[in-house]
């Protein structure tokens, strides 16, 4: 089941290396769940919500030839728990997960799949 994240105290907190956008910047005291354990993603790198892909999905649709049952493979692959966890996930590794379903179930150049993610 879907953990539904809280926060330890301040002074729980644990000493981490802190990652931005995949690179390293030294330590930071990372709150993390009192049910689950999973340490919360401080960055700016911030997960978005799933419609966020979605409408990129629809966008590709009308531009480019996939089929809707390409489209919805794409989406039930983006669909999991942890897609969207603001404590699991970073958008860096959304980003990579989007990319991948694509590439799995349709043959678009990344070159032109990309700057729709900016
Ligand atoms: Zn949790």
């Amino acid at each position: 089941m879907k953990c539904e994240h809280k926060s330890c105290g301040n002074k729980e907190k644990v000493w981490l290396p802190f990652t931005s956008r995949e690179i390293e910047h030294g330590l930071k005291s990372h709150p993390y769940c009192v049910h689950c354990g999973a340490v919360k993603n401080i960055s700016s790198d911030m997960p978005k919500r799933i419609g966020y892909y979605i409408n990129i999905i629809s966008h590709i649709r009308k531009n480019f030839r996939i089929s809707d049952v390409q489209v919805r493979l794409i989406v039930n692959e983006l669909i999991t728990e942890d897609f969207e966890d603001p404590y699991w996930t970073t958008r860096s590794a959304q980003e990579r997960m989007f990319l991948a379903a694509l590439n799995k179930y349709c043959n678009l150049p990344e070159n032109a799949v990309k700057p729709l993610l900016s």
